[in-house]
């Protein structure tokens, strides 16, 4: 590589991170500019009373391997970062019968037959047609002929009952962060590839035992700086400009080599469609659509836990508005706290704080089927742009824009996968490789 490749990169979100790591890991001269005062931007800490907390619950899994490498490269263990579960799915209030699946820790692809044989709460007629339906996409070497909805494919696979909904939709929600009936079955099948149908530790949950800070910003931001880069937090990045002089691109008044434009979809489609190379890109991503992610955050008694560290809610009536939630305290946060996650648009969404608050209390009494103690207090998080809409046949943009050393990088921009933290590091491997690549 060139003595001196100068790299910007805009945004400090996973993607742009995991992009300035390896750029910075390959001898480039890094600079990551980040509007925001902290790294991390859709994974990252938040301030909770006198807690760190999340800004929503991550769940990582097994599968989730460039975002394991990296975390080792900067020095961030992910053995013990992060909690290696067995994947488990129990919904104890499921009516008529509770439900629970769990995977033992037997060879591919035994485990996932043990496991589906052995879950409770299911007619063995519909365990026989799970197991035929992922035989079936197996052989299809997940590849659907067309893209439709993920409620389509299990309608046309006649998945439904305790499976469908216990299994199948909460796995789509909680991976597409897409309702079934809009999510994109092709990119559903992806996940079930390198999940359920990959390795057995693949499909291990790791369940963030810090905060998400730790897991990664912070130990990437500190890994470009002793590779000789540059952070630059609150600085966000107005435009792009040609520096036709020096054969570069311009931020501001400083010239560089590349460009890595690692924003969430909204702020690059702003930036992109300022230029006539990269206008329609832009106008492409204005058309996306966002899912919202609500995190509420409900402080029991210290002595209160949870049976399992994540737990399904699912409200006798069928109306409930929770759909997990997760023992803090058992990961290593504050004992007590438990975190209610609440994917995509829904009703919970029309509910203030407090309304929201009552209901989940009252569904995990339900669930746990025993009284709890009023919590002492309570703390909503809204992010209403969590992740792109992830509908069938969305377009996604390759790394390399049709802009001369602009490079795109973000978790859309990982043409297989939904809105994850795997897919944005992904996308940002790809960017800084496709970069070094193309430089003697
Ligand atoms: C509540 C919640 C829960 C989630 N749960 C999961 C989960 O369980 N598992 C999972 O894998 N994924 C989950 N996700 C998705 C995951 O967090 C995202 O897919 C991932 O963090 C996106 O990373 P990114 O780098 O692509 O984008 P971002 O995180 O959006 O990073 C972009 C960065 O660019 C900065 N920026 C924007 N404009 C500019 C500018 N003009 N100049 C400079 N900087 C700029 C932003 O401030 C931001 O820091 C969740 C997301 C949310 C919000």
């Amino acid at each position: 590589m060139q003595p001196h490749l100068r790299v910007a990169v805009v945004g400090a979100g996973w993607a742009g991170l995991a992009a300035g790591v390896e750029l910075a890991a390959a001898g480039a001269a890094v600079t990551l500019f980040e509007a925001a005062r902290q790294p991390g931007g859709r994974a990252r800490s938040v301030a909770v009373r006198e807690y760190v907390l999340d800004n929503g619950q991550h769940i990582l899994i097994g599968a989730y391997r460039d975002t394991l490498r990296l975390m080792r490269l900067v020095g961030a263990d992910p053995e013990r970062l992060l909690r290696r579960l067995p994947l488990e799915l129990a919904f104890p209030g499921a009516r008529p019968r509770p439900f629970r699946l769990r995977l033992p820790r037997l060879p591919a692809p035994l485990h996932l037959a043990v496991g589906l044989l052995a879950a409770s709460g299911v007619p063995l007629a519909e365990k026989l047609g799970a197991a035929r339906f992922m035989r079936h996409l197996q052989t299809s070497d997940y590849r659907l002929p067309a893209d439709c909805t993920v409620g389509e494919l299990l309608d046309r696979h006649a998945q439904h009952g305790a499976l469908r909904r216990h299994m199948w939709e909460p796995l789509c929600l909680a991976a597409l962060n897409t309702a079934p009936r809009d999510a994109s079955a092709q990119i559903f099948a992806n996940v079930l590839r390198d999940s359920l149908g990959g390795g057995r530790a693949d499909t291990d949950l790791l369940l963030p035992a810090a905060d998400l800070d730790r897991l990664f910003p912070l130990p990437a931001v500190e890994f470009i700086r002793r590779h000789g880069g540059e952070i630059r937090l609150s600085t966000r990045v107005e435009q792009i400009d040609d520096d036709l002089s020096n054969d570069g691109l311009r931020i501001a008044d400083e010239t560089f080599d590349r460009i890595v434009l690692a924003t969430a979809p909204q702020h690059a489609a702003a930036l992109l469609a300022g230029h006539p190379a990269t206008a329609a890109l832009g106008a492409q991503l204005a058309t996306y659509a966002y899912e919202p992610i609500g995190t509420v955050y409900l402080a029991y008694p210290p002595e209160t836990s949870l049976p399992f560290p994540m737990l399904g809610l699912d409200a006798a009536d069928g109306k409930g508005l929770g759909q997990w939630v997760f023992d803090r305290g058992a990961l290593g946060g504050p004992r007590g706290v438990l975190g209610f996650v609440l994917s995509a648009h829904g009703a919970w969404d029309e509910r203030d704080s407090a309304a929201l608050a009552a209901e989940l209390h009252v569904e995990l009494e339900d669930a746990l089927r025993r009284k709890l103690p009023p919590p002492l207090w309570q703390q909503t998080i809204r992010e209403r742009r969590a992740t792109f809409s992830c509908r069938p046949s969305l377009p996604r943009p390759a790394p390399r824009s049709p802009r001369d050393g602009l490079w795109i990088a973000g978790d859309y921009a990982c043409a297989d996968y939904p809105a994850t933290i795997e897919g944005a590091v992904r996308s940002g491997i790809a960017a800084a490789r496709g970069i070094l690549s193309e430089t003697p």
